[in-house]
């Protein structure tokens, strides 16, 4: 007999995503590439280094407009948002937070993203810990399709369609990972990827830049937390982190929700994804949910 795997439609952006739900991948079965360590190379990022670096906190330059910059999360070359003392993580946050309000004061920036890398096969390019913003003149085609959606529930239910989803992940349980005072943790129900895992603030925030020092607190804790899970879960994997935000020149607004998106790297897209756009995911939300909560860390 065959048995069909089961196709789930994203909520948001009506995404198409095949769940293998017959022969599940556990965290042992991926070819993974862990994160190590090149010893003895030169690093540009490392304190003393400086004269190897732009000086530059800001490139707005007529023309191509827009704005790249790298955020050094920590002078330590060997540490990393999950191994690095919560406070740390608590200034690197607040960093991502200084440089969109200072940022959006451009007039002609419509979105900042803030994104990371971690290790080569997340397509990181330098090892120290670091994360990057890059500032459009547009606003990026996947936020996009996020706002539309939001946008369209809105018009049908009044309501976010973010704010629904953590509250049925509440009742539900079986996709969430972890929940603070502030955050959510949660393994979304059309998961691309497998531990496709997102942050989202309990609270109604359209824009991330708008959060308080609480906020900051919580989502220090929050993302370290997660991280630390992730990697003793998956043995230090590479990953990639979004930041989805309203875009920056738009009011606050009732239908949109900042979250984070994150994805370690496990499997590679293929043929069938690029030709289709579907995604075909070999660990359903359910079952990764479950080993991140049996992870044994707070
Ligand atoms: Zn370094
Ligand atoms: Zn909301
Ligand atoms: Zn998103």
């Amino acid at each position: 007999m065959v048995v069909l795997p089961e196709l789930r439609k994203d909520p948001i952006t009506d995404r198409w995503v095949i769940i293998a739900t017959d022969r599940a991948q556990r965290p042992s079965d991926f070819a993974r590439e862990p994160v190590e360590f090149t010893p003895g190379r030169i690093c540009p990022f490392c304190p003393g280094m400086e004269t190897k670096t732009p000086p530059e906190v800001l490139a707005i330059r007529d023309g191509g407009l827009g704005a790249h910059e790298v955020i050094i999360e920590t002078s330590v070359h060997t540490e990393n948002l999950a191994s690095m003392p919560e406070k740390q993580v608590e200034r690197v946050v607040w960093a991502f937070r200084e440089r969109v309000l200072d940022l959006k004061k451009d007039k002609r920036l419509r979105y900042i993203l803030l994104f990371k890398n971690y290790g080569a096969a997340a397509g990181a390019t330098m090892e120290h810990p670091h994360s990057q913003l890059i500032a459009l003149p547009v606003v990026p085609k996947r936020v996009q399709e996020e706002m539309d959606g939001a946008i369209k529930y809105f018009g049908f239910k009044e309501r976010c369609v973010f704010c629904d989803l953590i509250r049925q992940e509440m009742k539900d349980q079986t996709r969430v990972v972890s929940e603070t005072d502030r955050f959510v943790v949660i393994e979304p129900w059309a998961s691309r990827f497998p531990f496709e895992t997102w942050i989202l603030p309990r609270r109604h925030q359209s824009h991330f830049e708008s959060i308080d020092q609480k906020d900051l607190e919580g989502l220090a804790f929050v993302l370290r937390s997660t991280l630390r899970k992730l990697e003793r879960v998956l043995e230090k994997p590479a990953y990639n982190f979004v930041i989805h935000t309203a875009p920056v020149q738009d009011a606050a607004s009732d239908y949109f929700h900042w979250h984070i998106e994150l994805m370690p790297k496990l499997t590679k897209l293929a043929g069938f994804e690029w030709g289709t756009g579907f995604y075909t995911n070999p660990t359903p939300p359910e079952e990764s949910a479950r080993f991140l909560r049996d992870a044994g860390l707070s």
